[in-house]
């Protein structure tokens, strides 16, 4: 984060830090690890990470992993990749695994302050004592068994003599709260589970709103920030530290969270996404996970200038996709190097142009970057264009190539369509034309102008390359509000969200490597696919085309 883009966050700690409430900035990120990181996650690690920077704090990378059934190493080695990625340095790596015994503790203790017990409902009566919003819970009939008695039955569901769903801790706080996360919440469950940290060392686990008050406390976490949808738990995050006797207070404070239009944000519906094949894997270029976005081309750079844009408040609107392509343009046009690229390829023979002759032509990399210096590339007397390139009956103000029609070639010379060579079924094959010498880029030619200029290849050194196109793979604005008649998101998923073309590139770029990035005259900005990519098979991922109607 820039120091000067202030923000309400940024407001409090400054004040916090001026009044003598805090001296120092401890924040920290804290994924569960049952998925990979998503784009929201990316908003959260920025701010996390840049107001503790912007005040000389630290940040924790803390993995919230209480929930053994869901949880798995390769999450945590994913996350931990994608944080670097984002150009992020944790202060420490901790995982809420390390806290169980202390958390034990303080379970304990607040059984001794008579404030938790020990409960025999079930999960669906406890949900039905519960209340609603309208109406007072009611108390559960084991709510008022005694000290000792919590106490032995807490150690014999620690020692793994019930069942899952057995029996419960829970909080002893108000059940007829207006707030229903006060009404008694579960605080332990049973949970026969082997754990990706602890191994079968424990049978019960801390809930969440119980046990990250804690984490947080336990590393003097100052400002703990999360998104808006906690906000009614403050209530019971603040009871915990208090009713826990934690000696550092932490403060919480939502931010909203952030949302694109046409994208599924959430974790669940991501892995869904995942296992049920409609992609390739949590990486797949159209997920909105940073490892889908980092195969896709996208640079941190982007991410972040993205995220800053996008601002820090309570709201949470959905931001159209287009603004994040928007940076990842403005990240890629100076450093990237300009080429040509043909996608369907459609074969021109150049019939006065000599045989067996080839010259090199030589073509500025980056016209916005000079420094970027030129290439070499080879022009002979076949070459390749795209098949857009021609039309053989074209509607008015069509300008490329057609019957008669002249066209500059990107850096080489004029040439005219003379002749269309068709198959039996009178699909179009290969185009004759004719090249004027006279016309050579770069010679100051002006005895007569073209209106269309089209990009090629030269056909006998071109390198054979895999073009994989994107559109999102959700299609539907609405659907991060509701699902509506019985559809799921799965029924909005786009099934031309991928097209895979294969085509040519010059030949100077035989030797790319995986996640290299590149503008394709007329195509966009590409990324050498680092999945598919083998030593004898290039595979680009469009990035982003060249043009957008989005202003900032
Ligand atoms: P999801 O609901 O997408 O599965 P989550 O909130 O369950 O995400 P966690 O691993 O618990 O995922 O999140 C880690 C941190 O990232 C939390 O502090 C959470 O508030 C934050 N976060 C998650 N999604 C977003 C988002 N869309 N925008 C901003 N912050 C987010
Ligand atoms: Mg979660």
């Amino acid at each position: 984060m820039e120091q000067n883009s202030s923000n309400f966050i940024r407001t409090i700690i400054k004040e916090d830090l001026e009044s003598g409430k805090r001296n120092e900035v401890v924040t920290r990120f804290p994924p569960e690890p049952n998925g990979y990181l998503h784009i929201g996650h990316a908003k959260s690690i920025i701010i996390n990470f840049g107001l503790a920077d912007d005040f000389n704090g630290k940040t924790n990378l803390r993995f919230d992993d209480t929930n053994p059934l869901k949880e798995d190493q390769e999450y945590v080695d994913a996350i931990k990749e994608d944080v670097k990625w984002l150009g992020f340095e944790w202060e420490e790596l901790r995982f809420a695994s390390d806290y169980f015994e202390e958390m034990y503790e303080r379970a304990v203790l607040l059984i001794k302050k008579d404030l938790a017990y020990v409960d025999d409902l079930n999960a669906d009566e406890i949900r039905e004592y519960r209340g609603t919003l309208t109406e007072p819970g009611k108390e559960s009939p084991y709510r008022s068994r005694s000290v000792e008695e919590n106490l032995d039955l807490f150690k014999r569901m620690r020692a793994g003599e019930f069942q899952n769903g057995e029996k419960v801790l829970r909080a002893k706080i108000d059940m007829s709260s207006p707030n229903i996360n006060l009404r008694d919440p579960v605080i332990y469950r049973v949970s026969h589970a082997h754990h990706h940290n602890t191994g079968d060392k424990w049978c019960i686990y801390p809930m969440y709103a119980f046990a990250h008050p804690i984490e947080d406390a336990i590393e003097g976490v100052t400002h703990s920030l999360c998104t808006t949808e906690f906000e009614d738990q403050r209530p019971l995050y603040n009871w915990v530290i208090e009713a826990c006797e934690m000696e550092s207070k932490p403060q919480q404070i939502e931010f909203g969270r952030l949302n694109l239009i046409n994208t599924v944000m959430s974790k669940r519906k991501l892995k869904q996404l995942v296992d049920e094949k409609y992609v390739d894997g949590w990486d797949d270029p159209r997920m909105p996970t940073v490892s889908g976005l980092r195969r896709k081309g996208f640079t941190p750079g982007a991410i972040r200038e993205f995220v800053e844009a996008t601002g820090v408040s309570k709201g949470s609107g959905a931001v159209d996709t287009a603004m994040l392509e928007h940076f990842v343009r403005e990240d890629l046009k100076l450093s990237s190097p300009r080429t040509m690229g043909i996608l369907k390829p459609l074969k021109v023979v150049i019939t006065n142009y000599p045989e067996g002759q080839t010259e090199m032509l030589e073509a500025e990399i980056n016209p916005e970057n000079p420094e970027m210096g030129s290439r070499q590339i080879p022009f002979s007397r076949e070459i390749y264009i795209e098949q857009d390139d021609f039309m053989e009956d074209p509607p008015k103000k069509y300008f490329r190539l057609f019957p008669g029609n002249e066209v500059r070639l990107k850096h080489a010379y004029f040439i005219k369509c003379e002749d269309v060579i068709k198959d039996e079924n009178g699909e179009v094959v290969e185009i004759h034309c004719t090249y004027d010498p006279e016309t050579k880029s770069g010679t100051g030619f002006t005895g007569r102008k073209v209106k269309g200029t089209i990009h090629w290849v030269e056909a006998s050194q071109a390198v054979p390359a895999e073009f994989r196109l994107y559109e999102p793979l959700i299609l539907d604005e609405e659907l991060n509000s509701e699902e509506n008649e019985g559809k799921t998101f799965l029924d909005h998923v786009n099934e031309n969200s991928l097209e895979i073309v294969n085509g040519f590139i010059e030949p100077n770029m035989k030797d790319v490597k995986p996640q290299d990035k590149f503008q394709f005259f007329r195509h966009g900005y590409f990324n050498v696919d680092p999945k598919h990519t083998a030593e004898d098979h290039i595979v680009f991922n469009r990035i982003v085309s060249l043009k957008s109607s989005f202003k900032l």
